[in-house]
């Protein structure tokens, strides 16, 4: 079965139903076994020191995967990056996929994408239909999992994040990666109430590998991943086009705000972190955050996939004893 890469989210419905199997690309590049590497490689190759990681990772752990040869590029709703990322996979002889979310939030647009895409894969809307369905299935226990999160405080801020974060790809195993979430459902016991601080994590995936670790460390708790959420499409609704219309994370940060806010209030958070990666357009979206949010805010900035660094302990253990 032929791989597909992938750099964000994306209908993957239709890679399912082409009998392909979608990779994403993040994932891959930040499991690898040394990912600050794979970045470096990038660098040696070209890439600008002032580019952010990810985008470096992402080149470098397709050039490494030859089996991975086309990558769907979200050109619109993704990363200001993604141009001239596929131009030098191009360039390579990688065959790229485009997509795009229309800004607006526009039903026909995106269902014109869909289709497009449908049309390079050589799929109909009743075979897509078919693995949304079988999708769902899956992506039910992962909502369990994040409820079992901030009602119980049974699953682990960073098992809420590795879980959900994986329904981009479903690890390419739909099936498989369901029965890996019913074991940690299975394995999960509530706790009560305790004086944990709780906290909301909104922003890309994290770069930094110990970010959860320390969070808990120092009593406090995720309790609400923002992005890693919406990968896991938590909507109910049948129609595929309006599934990717309520996604939130390639739209105006407006829309995303409606849905922090609202999980806020629900998940009854005490403060938020927001993350920006370095070099990423999506910073300078900190300021309406901040403006915006009736909760204090962190915002922490990462580069590299290291361990966090001293000055950021610092600034988080400062968060928290404000928080307390
Ligand atoms: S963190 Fe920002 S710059 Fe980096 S890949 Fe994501 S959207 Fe692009």
């Amino acid at each position: 079965m032929e791989k597909i890469g992938i750099t964000t989210t994306i209908p993957v419905e239709v890679i399912y139903a082409a009998g392909c199997i979608p990779v994403d690309l993040n994932n891959i590049f930040i499991t690898a076994e040394n990912p600050a590497a794979l970045v470096e490689e990038a660098e040696l190759a070209g890439y600008p020191r002032n580019i952010c990681a990810w985008i470096k990772g992402i080149y470098t752990t397709v050039l490494a995967n030859r089996e991975i040869r086309r990558v769907i590029a979200v050109t619109q709703g993704d990363c200001s990056n993604t141009h001239a990322l596929m131009e030098t996979l191009h360039i390579q002889g990688i065959e790229i996929i485009p997509f795009a979310f229309p800004y607006d939030r526009d039903y026909d647009m995106l269902k014109l994408q869909i289709e497009k895409l449908m049309q390079v894969f050589g799929v109909d809307w009743e075979q897509v239909a078919e693995q949304k369905k079988r999708l769902d299935k899956v992506r039910e226990k992962v909502w369990l999992l994040d409820e079992k999160t901030w009602r119980e405080n049974s699953v682990s801020g960073f098992n809420n994040h590795l879980y959900q974060v994986m329904c981009s790809d479903f690890n390419g195993n739909p099936e498989l990666f369901a029965q890996e979430v019913k074991a940690v459902l299975e394995k999960s016991t509530p706790l009560p109430a305790g004086d944990e601080i709780r906290l909301g994590y909104i922003g890309v995936p994290p770069i930094m590998t110990d970010l959860y670790e320390y969070l808990e460390k120092k009593g406090a708790r995720v309790v609400f991943n923002e992005v890693q959420r919406q990968f896991t499409m938590p909507f109910a609704t049948s129609d595929l086009v309006e599934q990717y219309r309520l996604y939130t994370y390639p739209y105006n940060i407006f829309w995303r705000l409606q849905d922090i806010a609202a999980e806020i209030e629900k998940r009854n958070l005490h403060g938020i972190i927001h993350y920006a990666q370095s070099f990423c357009y999506r910073h300078i979206q900190d300021l309406i955050i901040r403006k915006e949010l009736k909760v204090p805010v962190l915002t922490l900035e990462g580069d590299r996939p290291v361990r966090l660094d001293a000055r950021t302990k610092m600034r988080i253990d400062a968060f928290l004893d404000i928080l307390r």
